[in-house]
């Protein structure tokens, strides 16, 4: 944990200005490396891994978009400033070009570029929070220090009466000094460090275990399981997962993918390939937080998938907000014409559990019916919950 926590790369062909940026930015506490020419570039991010890059966009011997795609290909997950003299225009196109890449698009700064804007910049992602390394990672794997709680899935029956049939798997950290790490703090870490993979594993093991000690107390659950989009390029994915399953005697039907369309799934044919394999293998997919940034209508009308989940944020906005109710009437219609399931998530409040209810949408999760917990609690809440809607198990 040595490395400094705060990194910035700038690339500017201009020196003097280099230097202006490099002077500001270690005032605000970051370890700076500067470069004036792409290769220089390439290699100091290799070797730096900066927390956050500054990219002039024209520069004689390469042009700023070129590295952005660079970076996208090497899984950046660094924050990137754009910054050119060009207008504002070419500047806001350039940013887009990078969030579609999937980079982690900080904004743009127009030249001249003034010190005050660049501070501000420079202080909003500063962090304070220590650096996890890959090494870290792999022990904790290792030392079954990831455990996986489960968050009850409800199915509406009939009118009025959501009955907990499923669970998501949802994975927990508990670092021996950290305290408790948030997954959308480790799982991009994993995926960068390139061990999402047998991160994965992991849970899959972990999530199947507990299907079978549930099966056992005579309780057939479905479990939902995230999966990140990288894996989604993996070819060798849908065996490996299906014998998986048998070898531990859980039916594919019970299992349902949970994928986040991202910019990560660089090779359509390929992502196409393996979602169709585990459809084809009896797995459901659940195209998740769609509405938001990646997860597409174009995906969901070009990918298999069997199950629409709708993002948290309309869900928690439905009280106070007359658009959100109108998206989730629509995607839960929208859902239904192209035959797939529809979840939302999020749900906190019996109000909005009503909404869904009044809209028909099949399946409910969120805090409401309860939050994610340890395998053993979930015969018990399952007990309560469904008792209260009629349906005593
Ligand atoms: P997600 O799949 O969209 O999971 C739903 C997140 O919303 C969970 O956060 C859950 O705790 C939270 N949530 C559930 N009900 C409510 C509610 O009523 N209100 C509010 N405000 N939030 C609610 P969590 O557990 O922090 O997970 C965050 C994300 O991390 C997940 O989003 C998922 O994308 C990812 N993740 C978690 N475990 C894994 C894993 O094993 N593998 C992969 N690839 N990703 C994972
Ligand atoms: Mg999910
Ligand atoms: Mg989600």
């Amino acid at each position: 944990m040595s490395e400094p926590l705060n990194r910035l790369l700038v690339i500017d062909d201009q020196p003097d200005l280099c230097e202006f940026i490099a002077e500001v930015a270690i005032h605000v506490g970051y370890e700076v490396r500067a470069v004036t020419d792409a290769a220089a570039f390439r290699r100091t991010f290799e070797e730096f891994r900066p927390t956050i890059i500054v990219l002039d966009l024209q520069m004689p011997e390469a042009d700023g978009v070129e590295l952005l795609r660079f970076l996208a290909e090497h899984g950046s997950r660094a924050h990137v400033l754009v910054a050119s003299g060009m207008d504002s225009r070419i500047l806001q196109t350039a940013e887009q070009v990078g969030r579609l890449r999937g980079l982690n698009m900080l904004g743009a700064l127009r030249k001249p570029i003034l010190l005050a804007d660049l501070e501000a910049r420079l202080r909003s992602v500063l962090s304070s929070e220590p650096q996890i390394e890959a090494d870290e990672i792999e022990r904790a794997i290792r030392a079954a220090q990831f455990v996986v709680h489960y968050q009850p899935k409800a199915v509406r029956k009939a009118r009025g009466m959501w009955v907990i049939e499923g669970v998501e798997a949802l994975t927990r950290w508990r670092h021996p000094d950290l305290g408790p790490v948030s997954p959308a703090r480790f799982i991009p870490l994993a995926e960068r460090y390139g061990l999402i993979s047998r991160l994965t594993d992991y849970v899959l093991e972990a999530a199947f275990r507990q299907a079978r000690e549930w099966d056992t107390l005579g309780l057939t659950l479905s479990t939902a399981i995230n999966l990140s989009p990288q894996l989604i390029n993996d070819l060798t994915f849908p065996d490996r997962v299906a014998r998986l399953a048998a070898d531990m005697g859980v039916d594919a039907h019970r299992i349902i993918f949970e994928i986040t369309e991202s910019a990560a799934m660089a090779d359509p044919a390929t992502s196409m390939d393996v979602l169709t394999r585990l459809r084809v293998k009896n797995f459901g997919l659940s195209i998740d937080d769609f509405g938001t940034g990646y997860s597409s209508l174009k995906q969901l009308y070009l990918m298999p998938f069997s199950e629409l989940k709708i993002d948290n944020s309309f869900v928690l906005d439905l009280s106070d907000n007359d658009d959100a109710r109108v998206m989730v009437e629509t995607m839960v219609l929208l859902a239904h014409k192209l035959h797939l399931t529809v979840c939302a998530e999020g749900v906190e409040t019996q109000a909005a559990l009503d909404f869904l209810d009044d809209c028909g949408c099949d399946r409910a999760q969120g805090y409401l019916i309860g939050r994610p917990m340890p395998g053993e609690a979930i015969p018990e809440c399952m007990r309560t919950w469904n008792a209260a809607q009629g349906d005593e198990r």
